[in-house]
Order: structure tokens, then C-alpha cells, then sequence
């Protein structure tokens, strides 16, 4: 398996030809995939991630829905949940991801930025997310996340095509290029209604702000709730001409 093939060479140049031989190899991987499993369903998509890369897969999750973690846990029980922890998250997600790591058969990893809210506002002025977000999401997501991944091969979203048009292409397994990863989104091709009938059939945990207009939930200064007919991630940085946070597109 491609875990297994990574040279323990001394000559670093040996060592770097090795690494990128691995990443052909899991990019191929990946995208042969991306193709054979298009149909599966989302457990057979994430039981295939379990048998590939063992302990090298995890799961990424805002604490939105506990939906793919649960998923996840019946294909690989204690598989790995990671979580970022912006410092800017509403109370209620950090009570999901509370009740994720008391309830379900998962290690909950969180990832916090390298400085504090406080230590940021010091650095670059209070209130960065209003004046340059996409500087905010760097320092307080998309930099923790590249650093929290570092030792899995593949992780696992809960992306959906349904979601917005940005998302509309979603590969069910593909390649990250960004990170050089396999990224895994098993419940690419599922409808909001297919999410509300798994919650409803499983007793899945979910965040109470999907039940108080929230469509989508992300930090607490970046996200509104949803008006009538609007989709999904409409109420996040809204108002700015920001649809991603950089750890999806
Ligand atoms: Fe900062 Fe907003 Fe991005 Fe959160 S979503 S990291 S507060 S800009």
C-alpha cells in the first residue's frame, strides 16, 4: 500500500526523489479513484480510504454536522476527527465538537493557529477578518490545517456538489494539489435532504445553529444566517467578495 513505500533513505536526495515518487503514486491513486467509486455510496467511498491508508487517513470537520466523522467511525472506529479551532468559532460548535469526542468512536484532533486572537490583533490590528480575511483565514485556518495534515496521506471532507456553484465539480476522491494529498469527499454527491434523513436515521449530532437559520456554519464575525432561497454558504462572508477560506479551493 502507498503508506508502506516510503524510503527510509539516508542521502537526502534519494529521500526527496522517493517523496515524489510516493506523491505520483497517490495521485494516481487518487484519480483512479475519483473514477471507480463516482457511484459508490459514501461508507463503501470511506471504507476503500480506511483499507488504503489506515491510520495516514482522517477526517476534517467544522462541526457543522457530526455526518461524515460518523460515517467515518463505522468504516474505521477511532478513526482520526482533526478540527480546526479558529479561536473566532460560536459557542455551539465547540460544544458539537465537545459532544463528538464524548459520544462517538473518534479521536478528536484540534488544531489552533500559532497565535491567539489576542496575540493577532497585537500583531496585525483588531478586527483583521473585516479588513483582509483572506489574510485571517490564512493565519487562522488554511496554515494550522497545512500543518495539522502533514502527517495524514488523505482526508476526508464533507464537501457537497449541492452546496454552491464553487463546489458543483466536487470529486467524490481526488487530488489535492495544494497539499498533496488525497482528499476524500464521500458525501459529495448527497442533497441536503440525504443529510437530514442520515441525522434523522442515526441520531447524528448536529450543531444547534442549523436549527436557529444557520445554513452554514464557520466563524462566528464571518457568518450570518440564511435568507429564504438562498444557497447554502450564503451567509458566509457575506457581503465580501470571499465564497472559500482557502482550504477548499
Ligand atoms: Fe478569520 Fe473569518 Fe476566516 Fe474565521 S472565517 S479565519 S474569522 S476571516
Amino acid at each position: 500500500t502507498p503508506h508502506d513505500t516510503a524510503a527510509a533513505a539516508g542521502d537526502p536526495q534519494d529521500a526527496t526523489a522517493a517523496e515524489d515518487a510516493r506523491r505520483a503514486e497517490l495521485k494516481a491513486l487518487a484519480e483512479q479513484a475519483g473514477r471507480d467509486l463516482e457511484d459508490a455510496s459514501a461508507l463503501e467511498i470511506l471504507k476503500w480510504a480506511a483499507d488504503t491508508f489506515g491510520r495516514r487517513f482522517c477526517v476534517t470537520s467544522s462541526m457543522e454536522d457530526a455526518v461524515v466523522a460518523h460515517l467515518a467511525s463505522r468504516a474505521m472506529p477511532g478513526v482520526d476527527v482533526v478540527f480546526l479551532d479558529t479561536g473566532y468559532h460560536f459557542e455551539e460548535t465547540i460544544g458539537t465538537r465537545d459532544a463528538v469526542e464524548a459520544v462517538m468512536d473518534v479521536n478528536v484532533i484540534t488544531l489552533t493557529p500559532r497565535q491567539t486572537v489576542a496575540e493577532q490583533d497585537a500583531e496585525y490590528g483588531p478586527r483583521l477578518h473585516d479588513r483582509d480575511p483572506d489574510l485571517c483565514c490564512a493565519l487562522r485556518k488554511v496554515k494550522p490545517l497545512e500543518e495539522g495534515l502533514a502527517r495524514f496521506d488523505a482526508w476526508a471532507t464533507g464537501l457537497r456538489r449541492d452546496e454552491s456553484p464553487t463546489r458543483a465539480n466536487t470529486p467524490v476522491v481526488g487530488w489535492d494539489e495544494k497539499r498533496q494529498k488525497v482528499k476524500i469527499s464521500p458525501i459529495a454527491r448527497w442533497t441536503q435532504d440525504d443529510v437530514d434523513a442520515y441525522v434523522t436515521e442515526h441520531g447524528v449530532l448536529t450543531n444547534p445553529l442549523l436549527m436557529d437559520g444557520y445554513a452554514s456554519v464557520g466563524c462566528a464575525p464571518c457568518t450570518r444566517r440564511v435568507l429564504a432561497g438562498e444557497d447554502a454558504r450564503a451567509g458566509r462572508w457575506a457581503g465580501r467578495a470571499k465564497t472559500e477560506c482557502g482550504l477548499h479551493g
